[in-house]
């Protein structure tokens, strides 16, 4: 450590930004003699003021998802002060910033040009010195959580999923207002409007409302559950993801089977909540969230942190992960079977499968969503059923057996 800090010491004394007279010229316009590193801190007597702190995220290095905090002057050799840089930096950092959890001494992010200094992207606090970038020299590295760009992906997770939501069914009121899609409805546009009981209108509120609900929910769950210690993680590797994925599925699956079940088992709840997802006996897609909120935090969110914490996936996948099963849940509910679709070919749980459970007489079946169908075979709650030509055009979802 102490050959890295005299080592350290000579790069600075040589480092561009900084001419030969030893003085210093910063991009701020400060001109000042710059103090020498060598010089032992600790024994000075009459010590300097406190040197000038510049606190700046940069775009560096996203990958190694780091923070950087400027210091410049830079830090004292170890070997000058008996104190490691890590301890010196820990000194000098405001208390607000503390505790940061591991901190490294380490390289800082290239600067291409030294007389202007990349313009950092966001400002963590103002710096003491009310400098806006850095000698450069010293950075700190300060694990953080950054996510995609000024985004983190807690709240990406949070609200990709949401804005996935509307796309997706708007694709689908898109073709339908093409009328061309007629030909594949599972139930005509008469018996829409007939027992369809709410308006569109009333729909597009009760989700707003519900996801306005989840998002303060999430927020909350990533601000106990997030990471405090503030380090990134790091993806795993892409076999690791898809094991990931999977569990989350199951999981995901098996929580919404047995909470969806005991809505309709228990009277009151089907009353109370689950009856209000059930007034849309013909599903269309974004009618797919339309539950009592009560029913979206019982299901979809905490059936969404038990995927997410069971699998381990990290929350830039569980942006993928929430999304496609945000996009699979409208597809449930889109009211149509598509030949070419490929999530209703690739699935045993489609549109036609839920279209059962949304109907009288399949009320009791078909529980499993919005994934695999395995937890209404096991249990015996599974209703067979074939895709029918419906006379008067159109297909239908038949049930094979009511009993
Ligand atoms: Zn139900
Ligand atoms: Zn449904």
């Amino acid at each position: 450590m102490a050959a890295f800090a005299v080592l350290k010491a000579l790069l600075a004394s040589c480092c561009p930004g900084n001419n030969p007279d030893g003085m210093q010229h910063r991009p701020d316009g400060f001109v000042g003699k710059r103090p020498n590193p060598l010089l032992p801190v600790a024994t000075n007597a009459h010590p300097p003021a406190r040197p000038p702190l510049t606190f700046v995220l940069t775009d560096g290095d996203r990958r190694a998802r780091h923070r950087y905090i400027h210091i410049s002057p830079p830090l004292a050799p170890a070997a000058a002060t008996n104190l490691p840089q890590e301890t010196q930096l820990r000194l000098l950092l405001p208390p607000s910033l503390l505790p940061v959890g591991e901190i490294r001494v380490g390289p800082a992010p290239p600067v291409i040009n030294p007389s202007r200094p990349s313009r950092p992207q966001f400002r963590l606090q103002k710096s003491a010195a009310g400098g806006r970038g850095g000698s450069g020299r010293g950075a700190l590295l300060l694990p953080g959580a950054m996510g995609i760009g000024a985004v983190s992906d807690e709240l990406l997770g949070t609200f990709v999923p949401i804005a996935v939501y509307w796309l997706y069914s708007g694709l689908y009121v898109a073709l339908d207002g093409v009328g061309r899609l007629d030909g594949y409805r599972l139930h005509t546009r008469e018996e829409a409007a007939t027992k369809n009981v709410v308006s569109k209108a009333t729909v597009v509120r009760g989700v707003l409302v519900q996801q306005a609900f989840q998002v303060a929910v999430s927020l909350t769950l990533f601000a106990v559950i997030g990471d405090e210690s503030g380090t990134g993680q790091k993806q795993p590797p892409a076999l690791v993801i898809v094991l990931q994925f999977i569990t989350a599925m199951v999981v995901m699956d098996t929580w919404q089977y047995f909470m969806h079940r005991y809505m309709h088992i228990n009277k009151f709840l089907y009353k109370h909540i689950h009856s209000k997802h059930h007034t849309l006996v013909v599903p269309y897609s974004f009618g797919a969230l339309y539950n009592h909120p009560l029913e979206g935090l019982i299901l979809d969110t905490i059936g969404g942190a038990l995927s997410f914490l069971v699998s381990g996936m990290t929350p830039r996948t569980s942006i993928f992960f929430f999304s496609f099963a945000t996009i699979k849940t409208v597809d449930d509910h889109c009211g149509l079977w598509l030949p070419g679709n490929i999530l209703q070919a690739l699935f045993s749980n489609n549109s036609a499968y839920h279209d059962i459970h949304h109907q009288l007489y399949g009320n009791k079946y078909n529980f499993s969503q919005p994934f695999f169908v395995m937890w209404d075979k096991i249990l015996g709650t599974y209703m067979p059923y074939s895709i029918e030509q419906r006379k008067g055009g159109g297909v239908e979802s038949r049930p094979a057996k009511l009993d």
